[in-house]
């Protein structure tokens, strides 16, 4: 147990966490930001933010997370590298676990977000790195004039498909209907790129390949159970994510998704801990959200650090 005893720790730096860090800092509240791996969360793997405000043309999600982080620094957001396996309430004191040594602090932030959700279907883990990816933005240029595919309907999906088409050869959009949930603007894009082809009402339930990699998918259609083989190099996976908040099961209330409830002033149900961005259920995911909730729940904080005083 170190002796220092901190007003707020957060705990994960995307922009949920960067945000209440630079409040909290700002408001010379003595803070502290565990991240796992590395700063600027899911917005590291995004090519183009195009609908954060004030970006004309748009700016790459590491450029601007980077931005977030040098601005914390100048107001000296203390941050430190270590994975969060628990919480313990003491009342006015909490104890945040990371790699089995005990921070201790007045108040505390969960900004650990979402990570991408799996199929579920077998050899998926088998082919994971080796023609089965989660994220395009990291790995899709490994994928140059050969064909790939891309599972899901939704902005990510999108997004995600139009950046592969930079690369490969055809890329297929699997999606279990019969339209997009993605917005109108990314839908129009798609269907005008030639390259992209939507397979629609299908799901992928197995994958095929060898040792060096994936060579093909079998497609059911959701209609009328039929099967079929697709060839392809690359299957990229994005049909939604799951909240971080696993570790925190027994002690806060979750929603029965895993995403943590707060009230409005991101308050979860223990007095004194705040949850902010895509971790805690709410009606938007975005930057723009993950921010605002950010500055919510350190400002909120602060207040209760108040009343302790
Ligand atoms: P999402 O909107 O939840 O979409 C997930 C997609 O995957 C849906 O089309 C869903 O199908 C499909 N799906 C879910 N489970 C599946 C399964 N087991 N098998 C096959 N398909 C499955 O997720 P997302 O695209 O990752 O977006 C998450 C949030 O981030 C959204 O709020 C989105 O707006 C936001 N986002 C925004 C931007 C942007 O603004 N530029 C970019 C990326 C993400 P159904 O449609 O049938 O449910």
């Amino acid at each position: 147990m170190t002796d220092t005893l901190y007003d707020v720790v957060i705990i994960g730096g995307g922009p949920a966490g960067l945000t209440a860090g630079l409040y909290t800092s700002r408001a010379k509240l003595k803070t502290l930001l565990v991240e796992r791996m590395i700063m600027g969360g899911q917005v590291m793997t995004t090519t183009k933010v195009e609908n954060y405000p004030g970006f004309p043309g748009g700016i790459d999600g590491p450029e601007l997370m980077m931005r977030f982080q040098e601005h914390c620094q100048e107001f000296g957001l203390e941050t430190m590298t270590g994975e969060v396996t628990g919480l313990r309430d003491h009342g006015a004191e909490k104890n945040v676990i990371v790699d089995n040594q005990n921070i201790r602090s007045r108040a505390v932030i969960i900004t650990t977000g979402a990570e991408p959700k799996k199929l579920n279907i077998p050899r998926e883990a088998e082919f994971t790195g080796r023609g089965v990816s989660y994220c395009a933005t990291c790995d899709g240029a490994f994928f140059r004039d050969v064909p790939v595919a891309i599972v899901g309907g939704g902005d990510t999906a999108a997004e995600e498909a139009l950046f592969l088409a930079k690369f490969a050869s055809k890329v297929y959009i699997i999606h279990r209907r019969n339209e997009l949930r993605a917005t109108k603007l990314l839908q129009e894009r798609i269907f005008a790129n030639e390259l992209i082809e939507p397979i629609w009402e299908s799901v992928v339930t197995e994958i095929h390949g060898g040792s060096s990699g994936v060579t093909a998918v079998t497609l059911e259609n959701v209609l009328t159970g039929d099967n079929r083989l697709l060839d392809l190099a690359g299957l990229f996976v994005a049909i939604g994510v799951s909240p971080k908040a696993h570790f925190l099961a027994d002690i806060l209330q979750l929603d029965p998704e895993g995403y943590i409830l707060t009230d409005s002033e991101c308050r979860t149900s223990m007095p004194g801990v705040f949850a902010a961005g895509d971790v805690r259920k709410k009606i938007l995911k975005q930057i723009a959200t993950a921010v605002g909730d950010g500055a919510v729940a350190a400002i909120v904080a602060e207040k209760h650090l108040d009343d302790f005083d």
